[in-house]
C-alpha cells in the first residue's frame, strides 16, 4: 500500500501546492507521484524501531548551490524524549524534520533512527513509524471518521473514538450535525484551526508511531483550546519521541531538550533552565535573548501560552 501523508508547512513544495486545506485523495495522488525526490536503494531492508532514539550525525544539506541549509547538524533525541527546535525564521528548523522523514537525502552526514540509517531502510517502513501533525492539516473531503482512520486504516471504530477522546476532540464531534459520519472540508462542515490539529492529533494516536515531528500551530488561541490542545499534545508525545517545531512556551519550557538554530547550525542546546542560567550569567545568548524580548514584547500576556517570537 502506499503511504499517504499531510501535505504541511515542511514539505514545502507540496504544501505550496495545496495552499487550500481540504483535497481529494486522487490529487494527492498526483502530487506524491510528482514529488519523489529520494528513491530506496536495492538492498533496503525493512526499519524496526524498538525504543526510537532518533540521531543527527554531521548533517550537511542544500536545496540549491548557492545556500547551504544545513551547516554540520549533530545532536541525538533518547528514545520517549522530546526536542524542541527553536531560532530564527529560516534557520532550518523546518529542513531538518524533512530529512527525518527523507524528503532529501543529506549532502553528507547521517540521519539514524535507533542505530539504522534511513538511507539503508525502505521509505515505506521509515514512515509508518513517523507520525507528522503539520501546523495545517490536509483534510480529505469525506467524513470525520474517514479522516482519522487516515492514521490507520486498520483501526476499528472504538480505536477512533478511543483516539479522539485523547486528542479533546470527541466532545467537540458529538455536537457536529451527523456526528462522525459528518462530512468535513470544503463541500461539507468548516472546521476551526483548534479542531483540525486536534484532529491531527487524533489521526496520529491512532496512527500510533513511536516517533512524532511536530509543527505547532502559531495561530493564536483561546485560552480553553490552548489547554485542550496542550493536553491533546501531551498525551500523544508522552513515552513518544518527539520533534517539534516549538512555538508554545509551554511546550519549549517543557522540552526536554531544547535546539537553538541558527543559519543551518545548533548554535545552543540544552533544557529551558541551562539556557536561561548560561545567559543570565554571560548576559548573552540567542535563546535568552530571546526569552527576555518576548516578556518585553508581551508583559502582561499569561506566559504559558505565549508565542515565542524569533526574528
Ligand atoms: P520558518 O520558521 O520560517 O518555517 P525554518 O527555520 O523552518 O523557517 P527552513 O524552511 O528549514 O527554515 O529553511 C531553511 C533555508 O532553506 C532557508 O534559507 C529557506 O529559504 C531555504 N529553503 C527552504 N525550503 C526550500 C526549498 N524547497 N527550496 C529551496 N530553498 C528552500
Amino acid at each position: 500500500m502506499i503511504q499517504l501523508y499531510s501535505p504541511l508547512h515542511f514539505f514545502g513544495t507540496y504544501y505550496r501546492m495545496i495552499q487550500q486545506n481540504f483535497i481529494d485523495m486522487e490529487k494527492m495522488l498526483e502530487l506524491l507521484q510528482e514529488e519523489e525526490t529520494v528513491k530506496d536503494s536495492p538492498d533496503a531492508t525493512q526499519m524496526v524501531v524498538k525504543q526510537g532514539e532518533v540521531t543527527f550525525e554531521n548533517v550537511t544539506f542544500s536545496y540549491d548551490v548557492r545556500q547551504t541549509a544545513l551547516k554540520g547538524i549533530s545532536f541525538t533525541v533518547p528514545a520517549g524524549k522530546t526536542v524542541a527546535l527553536v531560532g530564527p525564521s529560516g534557520s532550518g528548523k523546518s529542513t531538518i524534520l524533512r530529512l527525518l522523514f527523507r524528503f532529501y537525502d543529506p549532502s553528507s552526514g547521517s540521519i539514524s533512527i535507533d542505530g539504522q540509517d534511513i538511507r539503508s531502510v525502505t521509505q515505506e517502513s521509515l514512515r509508518k513509524n513517523i507520525g507528522v501533525v503539520p501546523q495545517d492539516t490536509v483534510l480529505f473531503n469525506d467524513t470525520i471518521m474517514y479522516n482519522i482512520r487516515y492514521g490507520n486504516i486498520h483501526a476499528t471504530d472504538d480505536e477512533i473514538i478511543q483516539a479522539a477522546k485523547a486528542a479533546q476532540i470527541h466532545d467537540s464531534i458529538m455536537q457536529f450535525p451527523d456526528q462522525y459520519e459528518t462530512k468535513v472540508g470544503e463541500r461539507g462542515l468548516r472546521l476551526s484551526g483548534g479542531e483540525k490539529q486536534r484532529l491531527a492529533i487524533a489521526r496520529t494516536i491512532v496512527k500510533n508511531p513511536p516517533v512524532i515531528l511536530l509543527d505547532e500551530a502559531t495561530s493564536a488561541l483561546d485560552t480553553t483550546t490552548e489547554r485542550h490542545i496542550q493536553e491533546a499534545l501531551n498525551t500523544m508525545t508522552k513515552d513518544r519521541t518527539t520533534l517539534v517545531i516549538a512555538h508554545r512556551l509551554s511546550t519549549i519550557v517543557n522540552a526536554d531538550l531544547i535546539l537553538v538554530i541558527k543559519d543551518g547550525k545548533v548554535v545552543e542546546s540544552g533544557s529551558h533552565e541551562e539556557l536561561i542560567r548560561q545567559g543570565t550569567e554571560s548576559g548573552q545568548g540567542v535563546y535568552f535573548e530571546m526569552w527576555e524580548k518576548q516578556l518585553d514584547d508581551t508583559p502582561s500576556a499569561d506566559s504559558s501560552t505565549l508565542a515565542l517570537e524569533a526574528d
